[in-house]
């Protein structure tokens, strides 16, 4: 199995590996891998891997029968290739920034309106939310944003750690997302803002809120009597 390097640390960009298996030429499975796979609203990452001077780029990754497989742009490479890979960080760091917003986003809607997300999509030139909320008024958004973008000045740590299932089911709020994943899962991975938030989740994120810059809503759209959709970009 392929050790997810992402998963400790998002700021890895640089590592060396080895092939253990390669699919139809082009999918390449190493025994350890920054590069995230497509999931969780956030898109996979891009870069590099290199052989002996030789580089083939990669252009997708996903999780496959719970491996990660890297998509390539030419055959060549073999199995037991000793090779370095490299993230297009600019791509990552974007979607670690968008993604730590979205978790702000998702817990000042929830605590001030009781307002649930129903999905999200990150892009590098914006990020769309959809969301369940009754009384919803563009004040009430902005006012919640506002909040948000004051939060965003500070400087408040954002950190990766891990619980058994025992203890996320002691939480109501993660034990309602964990009965919805695989029901072998043992130990969950948390993301954590300082105290302000806590949920259960694989992405990328910054190590501090200070480094995602300010939102700024860009556009909003209904979906239905009480579920929005909003796109927002984020700014330095
Ligand atoms: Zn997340």
């Amino acid at each position: 199995m392929t050790e997810p390097l992402y998963m400790d640390d998002s700021y890895l960009k640089k590592w060396t590996a080895e092939v253990i298996r390669i699919s139809n030429g082009k999918y390449i499975i190493l025994n350890k891998s920054a590069f995230y796979p497509t999931g969780g609203g956030q898109p996979c990452d891009e870069g590099i891997i290199k052989k002996n001077g030789k580089l083939y780029k990669v252009v997708y990754v996903r999780k496959f029968s719970g491996e990660i497989s890297h998509e390539v742009d030419k055959i060549g490479l073999k199995k037991g290739d000793q090779v370095v890979c490299e993230l297009d960080w600019e791509r990552r760091y974007i979607y670690m920034r968008y993604h730590t917003a979205c978790h702000l986003i998702s817990n000042i809607l929830y605590k001030k309106a009781g307002a649930k997300i129903t999905g999200n999509q990150i892009e590098l030139d914006k990020t769309r939310m959809d969301f369940a909320m009754k009384d919803y008024s563009p004040e009430k958004l902005n006012a919640y944003i506002n909040e948000a973008n004051k939060i965003l000045q500070k400087d408040i740590p954002v950190t990766i750690y891990y619980l058994s299932r025992g203890d996320v089911m002691k939480n109501d709020d993660m034990a309602r997302l964990a009965k919805g994943l695989p029901q072998d899962i043992q130990k969950f991975r948390i993301v954590k803002i300082g105290d302000i938030d806590e949920q259960i989740d694989g992405g990328t994120h910054v190590k501090n809120l200070k480094e995602v810059g300010q939102i700024e809503i860009i556009k909003t759209a209904n979906k239905g009597k009480n579920n929005r959709r909003i796109y927002f970009v984020i700014k330095k």
